[in-house]
């Protein structure tokens, strides 16, 4: 673009103009992108195709380590803004193909796939619905994180410095009969500061920006609530990391972006938009200044 063409006849560049042309500019290319466009677009999608895979590697994997038992357990993970991949009903994790995953709208609507999807499906919804950092759920039934959900407590902390950097305090959501929507809002007060909750009486629900790392975190989980379980048969008092410590990895998670209850809300967990809003700022400022000649 020439100087002259843009630029204010007093050559002043009007910051405010320079945007809205900027966010009309990411608003086409984001229009064009094909998981924005058709839900059949986005299904036969590049995009979608990697992430059914990651979601079978995932259930694999959860099938082998004993975390999902019968049709138990599921998985899901955001596509786009607008569509959800998710794991159908009535089926072991360990026996996906491609053409089972399901492809949803935001409010549990089947647009693709020949599978009725998860009646599960509900409650990684509503984790989506009020935490924009969550782009992938792994629902599942590990049995030492069970063994804590049906007595209602979340394993201790301050015991495993990585259970402390990774998941920290967990949540108890109360219980509700599996597959109905107030099932699914138990979660709801949670879903932000925790990204691993118990469900009373049922099993575990984790959420992180991919299905790789949400089931990362039911690794955890489950290992470390073993070893807990463990170390209370041995007969002396279980030794705590000292608290000066413990801030010192609280810091580290902070850092890192990393949720716990114990530093509220991190910035990015409630203005998701405000953190874009500074992306567009910055090509503003850019455009500006290459207008101006600064650059
Ligand atoms: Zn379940």
């Amino acid at each position: 673009m020439e100087h002259s063409t843009i630029s204010a006849p007093e050559q002043v560049v009007e910051r405010q103009q320079v945007r809205e042309v900027v966010q009309t500019a990411i608003e086409v290319l984001r229009e064009r992108r094909p998981e924005q466009s058709s839900p059949s677009a986005a299904a036969n999608s590049f995009e979608a195709e990697a992430l059914r895979a990651e979601i079978i590697t995932v259930g694999r994997k959860l099938w082998e380590r004993q975390y999902v038992d019968g049709n138990g357990g599921n998985i899901s993970v955001r596509l786009g803004s607008k569509y959800v991949l998710c794991t159908p009903t009535m089926m072991s994790k360990r026996d996906l193909e491609p053409a089972d995953i399901c492809l949803s709208d935001l409010s549990g609507n089947i647009l693709a796939g020949d599978r009725t999807r998860t009646s599960e499906l509900l409650l990684h919804l509503e984790i989506y619905r009020v935490n924009p950092r969550a782009r992938a759920v792994v629902h599942c039934h590990p049995p030492h994180a069970t063994a804590f959900a049906i007595t209602g407590s979340a394993p201790p902390v301050g015991l495993i410095s990585e259970y402390e950097i990774f998941i920290g305090p967990a949540a108890v959501a109360p219980y509700e009969t599996p597959g109905t929507q107030a099932f699914a809002e138990t979660v709801l007060p949670f879903a932000q500061d925790y990204n691993t909750i118990l469900l009373a009486n049922h099993g575990v629900v984790c959420w992180a920006d991919t299905a790789t790392h949400a089931e990362w975190l039911t690794e955890i989980l489950d290992s470390y609530c073993r070893t807990v379980l463990i170390a209370q048969q041995i007969g002396k008092p279980l030794m705590f990391i000292p608290e000066g410590k413990i801030a010192e990895i609280l810091a580290l998670k902070r850092r890192m972006g990393f949720p716990d209850v114990r530093l509220g809300h991190t910035p990015e967990a409630i203005a998701p938009a405000s953190a874009k809003d500074g992306e567009l700022d910055r090509l503003v400022e850019r455009v500006v200044a290459r207008l101006e000649g600064r650059d």
